[in-house]
């Protein structure tokens, strides 16, 4: 069985070679013969791309045909390309759970023959070699932020480095608005978590500093886990908790 195909097992067409071939191609095995197949979506996640009206025979306008690009939980994104004309069941914005039918298995594109070819990206959307993955989970990236944020928290509050907050961390935790200690330590930790969860920090980036951007950034975490939005990171108001998972 395949993860990524509906009735069909992988027969790998070619390999993943860095620079040159920056994905893998599969199509179905039938008892050795090659098929095409419905496609499934790799893992839960939301559709940031996606086209299905390419049905030309110039095979040099646009190399992947049509496509599906999936971002996934831990950010990372899977890229499916050649997919058949007018095939493609979703569409930019949609959200997809692991092993729903995206489209149908197509030659579109620059491609010889009817294949998937399937890409994985990173977070930073940087192609990786997919081939760990055709049948496995994707990386938890956001469990390893998280680690980092809690040693990074830690190490900068003062209070016992060993990744694993519990009550000892959040009283250490510091208030920290564009008012009070704009400018401490634990302010880059602070940034460079929320840049792992998604959001936009702006034009300053990760810069140490809690600025009008930081404070919006502040406010919409709050707003989407459920405190007050009020751009103060406090122990009493729950931001705290919420961040190091302790509610
Ligand atoms: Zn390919």
């Amino acid at each position: 069985m395949s993860r990524l195909l509906k009735n069909y097992a992988n027969k790998i067409t070619q390999i993943y070679k860095s620079g040159k071939h920056n994905g893998i191609d599969i199509v179905g095995s039938n008892n050795g013969k090659s098929v095409c197949d419905y496609l499934l979506a790799h893992s839960d996640g939301v559709v940031v791309d996606a086209r299905s009206n390419y049905n030309k025979t110039d095979k040099t306008g646009n190399s992947y045909g049509n496509y599906v690009k999936i971002q996934h939980n831990n950010g990372y994104y899977t890229m499916y390309g050649h997919i058949k004309y007018n095939t493609v069941k979703v569409k930019k914005g949609d959200k997809v759970t692991k092993g729903q039918v995206i489209g149908y298995m197509g030659n579109t594109g620059h491609s010889f023959g009817a294949h998937l070819h399937f890409e994985v990206r990173n977070n930073k959307d940087e192609k990786i070699d997919p081939t760990p993955y055709i049948d496995n989970d994707l990386p938890s990236t956001t469990d390893d932020a998280y680690k980092t944020f809690v040693k990074g928290v830690q190490s900068t509050c003062g209070a016992k480095v060993d990744g694993i907050a519990g009550l000892e961390t959040l009283s250490k935790t510091i208030t920290v608005s564009k008012s009070k200690n704009r400018r401490h330590a634990v302010v880059k930790v602070l940034q460079t978590y929320f840049k792992s969860l998604g959001y936009d920090l702006g034009s300053y980036g990760v810069d140490g500093c809690i600025g009008n951007d930081m404070v919006k950034v502040i406010k919409s975490y709050q707003k989407d886990n459920g405190c007050i939005s009020d751009g103060v990171i406090t122990a009493r108001n729950k931001t705290w908790k919420k961040l190091l998972k302790l509610i």
